[in-house]
């Protein structure tokens, strides 16, 4: 095994898609998850190879689809990605859902509420239950990376949930997105405790508003909220801002950290008086 391996779920699009580019240029193989975008996620994978050999590195990538919510092609998921790999370094919990319809908390109906949290929230429970296991039985002996390797943080397993700053913040038009990422932030809290002791650090992002397809329908409103002073930093959040954090954290410089979350927000999370 030349390279360690991240699976990212909803790599596809957005901000899943810059965080496998961006794990790409820094050397990583690369299992890249999607719904049902075959093409993007197509497209994804060979950029991601691309980026790689620009900077220098040769990766591998393969796309996967799988609706992540549903649990029998999650644990497909999990066993394709065994098949692939012999080991996995990095599970990004990316892939999320807003709700398909904005409704009033009194309104939303059950159907909405069970499908964005089975995306949201169960998903990457499961998930992160499935990779844990994966990563304590370790890197197989016949492809344990070579001893200069051993330093590099790369190679030790970690795992990163993309949250929201719905995990704290209160929109009544969309309480299953804010219970979804409220859930997500006590997911980060279990396995981190789990897993520190294995030396498997868990880290949540919590982004901001950032220019994606998801933010798209309601970009004229998010305009005006930011240019009324929405956050400190007036300005959208890009993908490439939380791509920066999660190799901020996969080339280990949070060695002592672990369940921290990293607000890339714009200031969103401060108060003021
Ligand atoms: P996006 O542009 O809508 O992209 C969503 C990605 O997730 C796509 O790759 C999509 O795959 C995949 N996906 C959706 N449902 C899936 C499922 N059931 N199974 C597997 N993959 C699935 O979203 P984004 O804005 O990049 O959001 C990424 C994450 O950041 C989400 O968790 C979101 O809640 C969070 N977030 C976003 C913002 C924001 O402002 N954009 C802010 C805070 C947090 P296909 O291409 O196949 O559809």
């Amino acid at each position: 095994m030349h390279n360690p391996s991240a699976l990212v779920t909803g790599a596809s699009r957005g901000i899943g898609r810059e965080i496998a580019l961006s794990l790409a240029r820094y050397g990583f193989d690369i299992l890249i998850n999607y719904s049902g975008n075959k093409a993007a996620a197509m497209s994804a994978a060979s950029e991601c190879v691309q980026a790689a050999s620009l900077s220098g590195r040769t990766i591998r990538t393969v796309a996967i689809q799988a609706d992540i919510g549903d649990s029998a092609s999650r644990n497909r998921l999990m066993m394709e990605a065994r098949r692939w790999s012999p080991a996995l370094h990095l599970l990004v919990n990316n892939a999320g859902i807003a709700p398909a319809e904005r409704a009033d908390i009194l309104e939303g109906s059950e159907a909405s509420f069970d499908r964005v949290l089975a995306v949201n929230l169960k998903a990457p429970y499961f998930l992160s239950q499935l990779a844990a296991k994966w990563m304590l039985e370790g890197t197989p002996a016949d492809s344990t990376p070579p001893p200069d390797r051993r330093a590099d943080a790369r190679w030790q397993p970690k795992i990163i949930n993309i949250s929201s700053v719905s995990a704290y913040a209160a929109s009544i038009n969309r309480g299953e997105y804010c219970v979804s990422k409220a859930g997500l932030s006590m997911v980060t809290a279990l396995f981190s405790q789990r897993l520190a002791a294995h030396g498997i650090n868990v880290f949540e992002i919590r982004p901001g508003v950032i220019t994606t397809d998801m933010t798209e329908a309601v970009k004229e409103k998010y305009d005006t909220l930011i240019a009324e002073g929405l956050t400190p930093i007036p300005r959208w959040g890009s993908p490439s801002d939380v791509a920066r954090a999660v190799i901020a954290i996969a080339e280990g410089a949070f060695p002592f950290s672990t369940g921290e979350v990293l607000n890339v927000d714009g200031g969103f999370h401060l108060r003021k008086l």
